[in-house]
């Protein structure tokens, strides 16, 4: 399955969220249809057909969009249905802009996910954001999805303006009651040109570090990945626009935020075992799978460096192993020189 990604910034939306610079979020200057065609031309130069492909809307707020433009963006993805080049269709938009009307028009068009922006369920952290809606609407937007058949995204942010962890944590209860079947975690940035940007400039708004988004960030995605909330994304996708020189002024951005919130999540799962591995012998070997070596390990070897000084003085190796499931042991006494290292 392929995802034909079309943009459309900006455009569809009269807001102005005071983080959001559209425009170079989403890599694109205009919304227009031709530009919309240019995209699906060129995915469709590399992805087979198949109907097991969607396109996907994004940016802006495609159901704020003007009513004949966006029949004419679904006229395109219509095309591509028409030809089983994609079987179905997703966008993103506003919790404002969902109605009954505007539902009937993207059932009828092959629309099968509306992922909504909902950033915070806690109205005081909406409000400073200027997001212009509610918690509430969010809850009347899920419910109207839902009654319409489509399936329901959520994107949430960490480190928003008049955000603590604890709102971001009576956010997660909140959304948990939804039951979206998807989600997308977003640490926010602060972006050159933005609202944002004039307040940080001012020092009125300091954002997250790195390592605090990647505690809220591991706590959403725990949280609703063992609810069954397929989580899509955790980061802004760095494309060229987003990280060209001077564009993010400040923030905890990286290029692999899903990365590091795994090994984060990893590190916590791991630590009370390796704790009772230590109390037994000389020394821990984890063993892991190929597969999940470097999310072990974490960014630079973050995880195995608090694992090794959790332990001292005994010794902590890991080996990547021919094996499915991740395995702690402890090394019996005077038995470390027989552990296959790699440290
Ligand atoms: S609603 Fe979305 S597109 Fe519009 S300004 Fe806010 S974040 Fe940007």
């Amino acid at each position: 399955m392929a995802i034909i990604p079309i943009f459309i910034p900006h455009a569809g939306c009269p807001h102005q969220c005071v983080f959001c610079n559209q425009k170079t979020i989403s890599g694109q200057k205009t919304a227009a249809v031709e530009g919309a065609r240019k995209q699906i031309k060129k995915w469709l130069e590399w992805v087979k057909p198949s109907v097991k492909n969607e396109a996907a809307f994004y940016g802006g707020s495609f159901t704020g969009l003007d009513i004949a433009l966006q029949k004419e963006l679904l006229a395109l993805t219509d095309e591509l249905r028409s030809k089983k080049a994609i079987g179905s269709v997703r966008l993103s938009t506003r919790p404002d802009y969902i109605d009954a009307e505007r539902l009937e028009l993207l059932r009828a068009h092959g629309v099968q996910l509306v992922e909504l922006g909902v950033q915070s369920m806690d109205d005081t952290v909406l409000a400073a954001a200027e997001r212009g809606h509610s918690a509430k609407q969010v809850v009347e937007a899920v419910a109207l999805l839902k009654e319409y058949g489509f399936a329901v995204g959520v994107q949430l942010m960490v480190g928003m303006p008049e955000q603590s962890f604890a709102s971001v944590k009576a956010t997660v209860e909140q959304v948990l009651q939804l039951q979206p079947d998807v989600a997308r975690i977003y640490p926010l940035l602060v972006i050159k040109g933005t609202p944002l940007a004039h307040s940080y400039e001012r020092e009125e708004f300091v954002p997250l570090t790195l390592e605090e988004a990647v505690r809220q960030s591991a706590y959403i995605y725990k949280k609703l990945r063992a609810a069954g909330v397929k989580i899509i994304r955790v980061g802004l996708q760095a494309d060229d626009e987003l990280c060209a020189e001077g564009n993010i002024l400040a923030g905890p951005f990286h290029p692999a935020m899903g990365e590091l919130v795994q090994s984060y999540l990893l590190r916590e799962e791991l630590t009370p075992q390796i704790l009772e591995a230590a109390r037994d012998g000389e020394g821990v070997i984890i063993s892991c799978p190929c597969r999940l070596e470097s999310k072990v390990r974490g960014l630079r070897n973050s995880n195995i460096i608090y694992w090794k000084e959790l332990v001292a003085p005994r010794e902590l190796t890991i080996k990547n192993a021919e094996v499915s499931e991740m395995k702690i042991t402890f090394i019996p006494s005077n038995d470390l020189e027989k552990a296959a290292t790699q440290d």
